[in-house]
């Protein structure tokens, strides 16, 4: 879970989070971390009234168009390449054909 959304839920300004290194790399005295991260009271305000509605505006607005622009922002995360960067990579008029042969439409989710 997210540390700022567990303090908003959990009334709470500081959240221990563990950390875990897989990687045999890694010295082992520090493949294993608990860090305590604390929050004023108003930047989980901000997160909570500003930052959120933003993102769920910025969503609504998306689903209303029914159209996902690339914002490139976030292609690579710590788990390794968006399994989109592929299509998001070519130009606009071959990545509907690149959708269809190599990507499957799933099950819409429903919550
Ligand atoms: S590769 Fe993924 S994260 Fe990057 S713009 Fe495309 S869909 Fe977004």
């Amino acid at each position: 879970m997210a540390p700022k959304l567990e303090c908003v839920l959990l009334n709470a300004r500081n959240v221990i989070i563990n950390k875990i290194g897989f990687k045999k790399t890694i010295p082992l005295n520090e493949r294993f971390k608990r860090e305590m991260v604390n929050y004023s009271t108003d930047r989980l305000a901000e997160w909570a009234n500003e930052i959120v509605p933003y993102y769920a505006r910025m969503l609504h607005s998306y689903n209303e168009a029914s159209h996902y622009p690339p914002n490139f922002t976030q292609c690579e995360s710590k788990f390794g390449w968006c399994d989109y960067k592929r299509v998001c990579e070519l130009d606009r008029n071959l990545r509907e054909i690149e959708l269809t042969a190599n990507y499957e439409v799933a099950k819409a989710w429903d919550i």
